[in-house]
């Protein structure tokens, strides 16, 4: 069984002010029988987790470097990220890709350093607009997995997040039937290259303008396990009732 997951990304977001909101969606989810994930910048993870103590919610960061240490100013490792009490770590995010540059191939040794800190990633594939509009986004999406995820997947040290790149942020979301069909594609493509059991651990989440008016329906579609969650995240009475859907 799956345990189904809700994810926050708080991008660019975010003052310590605003750990208030942990206050709050941990008042309305004491003990959450799903996993609830915080991604917020680098300066909030420590605080975030400090905040959030052993209760229900788990902290993530946004993205990390392939080496744990070294001369990469301004870079932050995962290692650094473990350290300050995170569990998860965001890769391969759309916005890293476009604009970083980050290939399939930089995403993948992302997703081994972070395992290298035993940080459970959230591997994000996704196409374009042009891509969608040319009839290619089953082709984009296997060969961003098979580039970006690592031989040695499992359900527990990854999670895959299919995020259009056109929902994200701009309040289009990919109607219940294409999400059907991309996340049962991504099953099977999983089930091909790592067998039944292996495929059938790990998590696929959506994301891409999720919110409290259509995260029910979106849950209830097949093969999605949960969903990843930028603008809406930013605040408990957004977020609380997207975790309550699940
Ligand atoms: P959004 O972002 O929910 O604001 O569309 C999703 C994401 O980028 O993870």
């Amino acid at each position: 069984m799956r345990r189904k997951l809700a994810a926050g990304n708080w991008k660019m977001n975010g003052t310590r002010a605003d750990l208030a909101q942990v206050d709050a969606l941990l008042k309305a989810h004491p003990a959450a029988s799903v996993d609830m994930v915080l991604c917020p910048p680098a300066t909030l993870l420590a605080p975030m987790v400090e905040r959030a103590g052993t209760c229900a919610l788990e902290v993530g960061g946004q993205y990390c470097h392939p080496n744990q240490t070294g001369a990469h100013t301004g870079d932050v490792s995962a290692k650094m990220i473990a350290d300050a009490g995170a569990r998860y770590v965001i890769t391969g995010h759309s916005e890293r890709r476009t604009d970083h540059g980050e290939t399939n191939a930089d995403v993948l040794d992302q997703t081994l350093a972070a395992w290298d800190a035993s940080l459970t990633a959230i591997v994000c594939i996704g196409e374009t607009l042009e891509q969608r509009d040319t009839g290619q986004t089953l082709t984009v999406l296997a060969s961003q997995m098979v580039g970006s995820v690592p031989e040695a997947a499992t359900g527990a040290n990854i999670v895959i997040a299919y995020e259009p790149v056109w929902a994200i942020g701009t309040g289009k979301v990919a109607s219940l039937d294409k999400i059907a069909e991309v996340h049962d594609f991504m099953r099977a493509e999983l089930t091909d290259r790592f067998g039944t059991q292996t495929a059938g651990a790990i998590r696929l989440l959506y994301g891409g303008s999720v919110k409290a008016g259509n995260a029910a329906e979106i849950f209830a579609t097949s093969n999605v396990d949960g969903a990843l969650v930028g603008g809406a995240s930013l605040t408990a009475a957004d977020f609380a009732p997207i975790v309550a859907a699940l």
